[in-house]
Formats: C-alpha cells, sequence, structure tokens
C-alpha cells in the first residue's frame, strides 16, 4: 500500500493518505494562482476515506472560493492544505507541494490553461486541457 506524507510550512497540520496516487494535475485557474501565490498549483487526488489528518485538524481554515467550492488552508502559516471540489463528494484535491519526498505519481497534466498566467510558458509535454476535463 503506498503512503504518502505531508504537512504545512509551520508543521501544526500534518496528514497521511493511503492509497495509490491515479491523479495528477497542474491548475492554472487565477483561483489556484493568487490563493497559491504561484503560476500553478499542483495537486493530487486523495479518495477522503483514505486520506488522515496527524496532527493540526484545529488549525485549519476553510475559505468558500465558490458556491460549491472549498479551499482549505493552516491558520497559523497560511499554506494550502487541500481543495475541495462540490462535484466530487468522495475525493480531496491535496495541495502536491505538502508531500514529503519523492512519492510514486502518475504523468500531471495541466488543467484550465484558457485562463494561465501569460506571463509563464509551459514547457513540458504533459497534456494540456482549457479547462478541466474530469
Ligand atoms: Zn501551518
Ligand atoms: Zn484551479
Amino acid at each position: 500500500m503506498t503512503r504518502l506524507e505531508g504537512h504545512c510550512e509551520c508543521k501544526k497540520v500534518s496528514f497521511e493518505i493511503q492509497q495509490e496516487i491515479k491523479y495528477f494535475s497542474h491548475c492554472h485557474c487565477s483561483q489556484c494562482r493568487r490563493s497559491h501565490g504561484a503560476a500553478f498549483a499542483s495537486y493530487i487526488r486523495a479518495e477522503r476515506s483514505c486520506f488522515k489528518y496527524k496532527s493540526g485538524e484545529d488549525s485549519i481554515k476553510s475559505y468558500a472560493s465558490s458556491k460549491n467550492n472549498k479551499r482549505i488552508f493552516c491558520e497559523n502559516c497560511g499554506s494550502n492544505v487541500m481543495f475541495i471540489d462540490g462535484r466530487d463528494p468522495d475525493g480531496f484535491y491535496i495541495a502536491m507541494g505538502l508531500i514529503n519526498g519523492e512519492p510514486d505519481l502518475p504523468l500531471a497534466h495541466h488543467i484550465f490553461v484558457g485562463s494561465k498566467a501569460p506571463w509563464h510558458e509551459i514547457n513540458d509535454d504533459l497534456r494540456q486541457h482549457d479547462g478541466d476535463p474530469y
């Protein structure tokens, strides 16, 4: 069984995921860019039942970034922890930047490339989608 571990920048919030990861994306939408302060945000999907907080569950805050979606972050250091997509009641989209080490991952793809930052150029051969294909 694959086991991934991660924590926020201040280490208050830590978690583990026990499953093989099958989804990996780089999201270029403007909400991800702003909330991560970056050219894009990288996520893996975890089954909710395979995700467990190890510490800091009382230190998370959530922001409703749209009617059905929430962004979870550490109230102490501001690290993005996950994106919750209201259309996916079984999944959490975990911010890959919080994950330790070098876990096995599927090939990533770029999503919402239609709204990517004009100052950022995608230089790899990964698949690109204008929106979210799922
Ligand atoms: Zn933190
Ligand atoms: Zn996004």
